[in-house]
């Protein structure tokens, strides 16, 4: 089940509500059938009770009181009697017609209230010979036919009471449907129950999953970012509250990824060749250093100055002399290979560490740095030309550590500055020798080691 566009909210109330349906629905069910199925049969059970019972009972009371009138003309001879039983016998037709008229639904039951009235009808016919008998008192014919009298009225009630029997069986038919239904009616709503509540239970899950899922996720993202690892973005296509809070985490990383990486340029490029800064050389040094002695390969490094620059700054003022440093800080970027790093030393002090360089192709690299830059005019406002001395050293050869390679490659870029310039000097130990009184060190050398690469 995907809840993608349903806000946090309208999610807790769909939780609320998976939870109270299962009520609900037993509620509803259980009212369903209590009052289809159990009200409905008990309220049938009473209707017939009142329809059919009440009037059999009554029938029943008035065929017992139309013998009074009779037994008491035999014992008294009261004329009056007649009256008396010309009233029963009349509330007695008519309750039969109550009950034989669409009342009893069984055959039998008809049948049996059909021979009620038959022995009514015989029992009806003696009574009223007997009443009109000129000497009831002690005749004993007539004693006679009031014991037959007696018979068909007997006869009537045990039908009515029959009738009764076949109600009887028509209720307990009926209360066994009750209980059937009840049976029922306890299984349907524990089905609905059970049905409901593993509903219920799936759509909770799914809420819940729904919810905890991109929280879980958020939790790890914030992990993630609080290791450092700034590039970590978190993947919740949603557009409820919790893809808000993703598409924010998101963009919140990105800054803070951006202002890291602006930092870190900031911390270790110079800000206007954008080369590596004087501390990011150092670094890069001791790590090419510590990787080629690992390994064994050749390591050499170049010192490269700009020739006669105060010079330039003050023929042509200082933004010329920052476009020529940046259009030479371009050119040995385009000249140096991958591996190479080209840092900015000091003012217009340029080093270039060369990997896996030795003595040879490093100063022959050199050498054609010089060659380009001295044949190439610069653009600052006007073109302008300037020339470089470059001095070259090489690890093992000339150093066994960073600080001395720079130093060995300083000495040689200052002895190409002493012998004229616009030259590239490999480093020789004799650039360390102390001048001799009267002699520099480029005379003491002078037709010796030093030598301008061809
Ligand atoms: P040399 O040939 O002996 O190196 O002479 P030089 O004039 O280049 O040497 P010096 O050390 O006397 O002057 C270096 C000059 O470089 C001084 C400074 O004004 C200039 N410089 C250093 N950094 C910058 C910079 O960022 N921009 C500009 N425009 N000039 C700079
Ligand atoms: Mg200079
Ligand atoms: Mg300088």
């Amino acid at each position: 089940m995907k809840f993608v566009s349903v806000s946090l909210r309208t999610r807790f109330a769909l939780g609320l509500g998976a939870v109270l349906l299962p009520f609900l629905v037993v509620v509803v069910v259980g009212q369903f059938y209590l009052l289809l199925r159990l009200t409905a049969p008990l309220e049938g059970i009473v209707r017939e009770l009142t329809e059919e019972m009440e009037p059999v009972i009554r029938m029943q009371m008035l065929l017992l009181q139309a013998t009074m009138p009779i037994n008491r003309y035999l014992i008294h001879g009261d004329p009056d009697e007649r009256r008396q039983f010309v009233q029963l016998r009349q509330r007695v037709e008519r309750t039969f017609e109550e009950i034989s008229s669409e009342r009893f639904t069984l055959a039998e039951e008809r049948a049996l209230v059909g021979s009620a009235r038959a022995e009514w009808a015989q029992a009806q016919r003696l009574g009223e010979q007997l009443l009109h008998l000129p000497d009831p008192v002690g005749n004993a014919a007539a004693a006679r036919d009031m014991r037959r009298f007696d018979t068909h009225i007997e006869r009537a009630m045990s039908a009515l009471d029959e009738a009764h029997g076949q109600f009887h069986q028509v209720i307990e038919r009926n209360l066994a449907q009750i209980r059937v239904s009840h049976t029922r009616a306890l299984w349907a709503v524990f089905a609905a129950f059970a049905v409901t509540a593993a509903a219920s239970l799936f759509t909770g899950v799914a809420l819940a999953r729904s919810v905890t899922n991109p929280v879980d996720t958020l939790r790890q993202g914030a992990a993630r970012l609080a290791e450092g690892k700034l590039s970590h973005r978190v993947v919740i296509h949603r557009n409820d509250e919790l893809g808000e809070l993703a598409a924010a985490f998101n963009t919140m990383a990105g800054r803070l990824e951006a202002d890291q990486a602006a930092l870190k340029q900031l911390a270790t490029h110079d800000g206007l060749t954008g080369l590596y800064n004087h501390h990011t050389f150092y670094v890069l040094l001791g790590d090419e250093l510590a990787r080629a002695q690992r390994f064994k390969r050749s390591l050499s490094l170049l010192l490269l100055d700009i020739d006669d620059f105060k010079r330039v700054n003050d023929t042509h003022g200082h933004l010329a002399g920052d476009a020529i440093l940046k259009g030479l800080s371009e050119l040995l970027g385009r000249q140096a290979r991958a591996m190479d790093r080209v840092c900015r030393y000091g003012g217009e002090e340029i080093a270039v560490i060369l990997p896996e360089a030795d003595l040879d192709a490093a100063a022959s690299f050199a050498e054609r740095l010089r060659a380009t830059v001295a044949a190439q005019p610069f653009d600052a406002g006007a073109p302008l030309r300037i020339t470089v001395s470059i001095g070259v050293a090489s690890w093992p050869a000339h150093a066994n550590n960073a600080q001395a390679l720079v130093a060995a490659a300083d000495a040689a870029m200052y002895a190409a500055k002493r012998r004229g310039r616009n030259l590239v000097i490999r480093y020789e130990p004799a650039l360390d020798q102390p001048a001799t009184p009267g002699m520099n060190v480029d005379e003491k050398l002078r037709g010796s080691p030093l030598r301008k690469t061809p």
